[in-house]
């Protein structure tokens, strides 16, 4: 995708004022790809991880991740939640798991032997979903194409159009359009996910748990998991310091006949 070029600047600014989403969690966000763009492109990656023939072969273990996944995608806002969502489990021996835009998710194998159980399981993959419902990956295309556009108008102005997109940049910055998202999306996706395991009956003490096995299991290799989610320790006291508040949450979804009872 390219913009237009020539007055870079205004373009851009223009489409920082016409793209202003909002997140779940009301924080303000640059769009500039279309969600049908976002899901056609997840849908693409994820065809090609199920053509590289990296399927897991083993039903059982299948079902236990799509019955984990659905109880979380129940607890979805609309439209995610009646969208037709597709579970895989990957024969990857990395703990790792993903959810793209247009209701898809993966999990490794390997993430089975650090989240031992379904309440683990459901942290890690109701983070990914949080990711999805922040619309992350959308926000990091347009940071990404936001940056890139204003970069080439820089590089191709003169005198004082050049300063004054200079200035633009600066401003940009400050507002934090063109700065790196990063440990923001995951305090979204950690905040948002544990939402989710606790309206889906799953204990949500069991986030810090996950982080907790995911540290030791780290020894001298982290897994990938870890070096893509920075400040394991960090967000292991926030999971444990929201849980009690979604107790309530939890137990009422218990009450309520949500009690998953995956294996
Ligand atoms: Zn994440």
């Amino acid at each position: 995708m390219r913009l237009l070029p020539g007055k870079l600047f205004l373009a851009l600014g223009l489409a920082v004022l016409a793209a202003c989403a909002t997140t779940p969690m009301g924080r303000q966000q640059l769009i500039l790809v279309s969600d049908a763009d976002m899901d056609r492109m997840g849908a693409t990656a994820f065809a090609q991880i199920k053509s590289s023939g990296r399927l897991a072969d083993d039903p059982a273990r299948a079902r236990y991740v799509n019955c984990v996944a659905r109880a979380l995608i129940d607890q979805l806002p609309e439209p995610a939640r009646s969208q037709s969502w597709e579970v895989a489990l990957i024969a990857d021996d990395s703990p790792n798991a993903f959810a793209l835009p247009g209701g898809k998710v993966g999990v490794h194998t390997g993430l089975l032997k650090i989240a031992t159980d379904q309440d683990q399981l459901s942290a890690v993959i109701g983070h990914e979903l949080g990711h999805v419902i922040s619309r992350h990956a959308a926000e990091r295309v347009s940071q990404q194409f936001a940056t890139e556009a204003a970069l080439r108008a820089v590089n191709s102005a003169t005198g004082g159009e050049r300063q004054q997109l200079l200035g633009l940049l600066g401003a940009g910055a400050q507002a934090g359009i063109v700065l790196p998202f990063s440990r923001r999306h995951e305090s979204e996706a950690d905040v948002l996910g544990q939402r989710y395991m606790a309206s889906a009956g799953f204990d949500p003490r069991a986030a810090a748990t996950l982080w907790q096995n995911m540290i030791r299991a780290g020894g001298a290799r982290a897994p990938a998991f870890l070096s893509t989610h920075p400040d394991p320790q960090q967000r292991i006291a926030a999971l444990a310091a929201a849980a009690p508040g979604l107790m309530p949450v939890y137990e009422q979804a218990r009450s309520a006949g949500r009690r998953p009872n995956c294996s």
